[in-house]
């Protein structure tokens, strides 16, 4: 059985590494040859705006998946006339569109932060006026690990704003001053099965997700039970089918849905090691129409990202309960190549280890010393 995957990325490693056991094959497209899947599969390099080449990519596989959220949605809705696509395309829509995201939350009755349209200096000016400072500008479709963002903090912050204003659809957000931003990664399956991972804790710096805390230091059951009754929502509306990531933002007690990806998501890399059956394993399972495994979490986790470079491999092996993933990448300033997990029995015994890490993951952007110190307070 042959699963095609659009997106040739790590997450699509870490998907094919997870079907292998279960007698999988895959096919990944992607226009890029340096595509990582190309180390352990087979690997289609095309646009995603190739017809041809889309329909000979379909030829003989049992459905489509993405690992990818910014798949022209065109040509998911052109593969999904040939073999059953999912998620299914509507979510694809849903999650490349801030605006279109925020209002299906509203629709759903999820709080968000107030947010309103902009296509123009004037329209600008009039939602500064009614959010007020500080706000979040941000393009609406194609952002993602912090780029298309800008946070206007002053009157000279707007009017520069004003002047760069890109000639795209943007959205205006008013700032969040949260407590901290966690997600929660649901799953459903194509029989109507869900399951639900443990919320996460994740620490970003310059956009980009550094650290993952699994479970979230001083989870309390309530928030975990409004994070699924929230992803539950959108899983029921969108008849979804697969991993969903939802990130929030915890302020005054409270869950704002920020974003979602309608794909594995680099927070629950740590349910490879911490859960006990993986996101990539039940997205697989979901979208097979196979039996769900337990979301449940097998100890205390954090994840650290690996970003544009790395510590020797045997400096990182070298500290008990660490697990090293290398997505076999070229080396480049701001690139994700791997990331690390830890694993222990308890919260106490996870911060040990991270102590214990090389200090290389002490610099600052790791985010460690103010997640510990976080973490410690959670547990007075
Ligand atoms: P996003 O691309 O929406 O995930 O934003 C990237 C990061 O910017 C988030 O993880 C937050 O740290 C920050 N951010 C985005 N929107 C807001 C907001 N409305 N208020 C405060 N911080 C935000």
């Amino acid at each position: 059985m042959t699963v095609g995957i659009l997106g040739g990325g790590q997450l699509g490693y870490m998907l094919a590494l997870a079907g292998y056991p279960l007698g999988l094959h895959f096919r990944f497209l992607d226009p890029s040859p340096e595509a990582p899947v190309g180390r352990i599969a087979q690997r289609v390099t095309a646009d995603y705006t190739d017809h041809a080449a889309l329909e000979k990519f379909s030829n003989g596989l049992e459905l489509v998946t993405y690992e990818f959220e910014n798949v022209p949605v065109e040509a998911a809705k052109f593969l999904a006339e040939r073999v059953p696509v999912y998620p299914p395309p509507a979510a694809l829509e849903a999650a490349q569109d801030r605006l279109a995201e925020k209002t299906l939350f509203r629709n759903l009755g999820i709080s968000t932060t107030d947010f309103l349209p902009i296509s123009g200096a004037a329209e600008f000016e009039a939602a500064v006026k009614q959010l007020g400072l500080p706000a979040v500008l941000k393009t609406s479709r194609m952002g993602y690990d912090g780029k298309g963002q800008w946070t206007l903090r002053t009157d000279e912050d707007v009017a520069k704003a004003k002047v760069e204003l890109p000639k795209v659809a943007l959205i205006l957000e008013r700032f969040v001053p949260f407590r901290r931003e966690l997600s929660v990664l649901a799953v459903r399956s194509q029989n109507g099965e869900t399951g639900f991972y443990t919320l996460v804790e994740n620490h970003h710096r310059g956009g980009i997700l550094r650290l993952s805390l699994a479970p979230a230091p001083g989870l309390e059951p309530p928030v975990q039970r409004a994070a699924e009754d929230i992803a539950r929502r959108v899983l029921e509306s969108l008849k979804y089918v697969g991993v969903l990531a939802i990130e929030f933002f915890e302020h005054e007690g409270r869950l704002l849905a920020n974003e979602m990806a309608p794909r594995v998501h680099n927070s629950g890399h740590w349910t490879i090691e911490g859960a006990i059956t993986s996101q990539f394993e039940n997205h697989l399972r979901a979208v097979l129409g196979m039996p769900l495994g337990s979301t449940g979490a097998a100890g205390h986790c954090a994840m650290l990202n690996l970003i544009g470079d790395f510590p020797e491999p045997s400096e990182i092996l070298a500290v008990a309960d660490a697990h090293l993933h290398l997505y076999g990448k070229v080396s480049r300033p701001g690139r994700k190549l791997g990331h690390v997990t830890l694993r222990a029995a308890s919260a106490e015994r996870l911060a040990l280890r991270l102590s214990e890490l090389p200090a290389f993951f002490h610099r600052p952007e790791f985010c460690l010393d103010s997640a510990l110190v976080q973490s410690a307070s959670h547990r007075v």
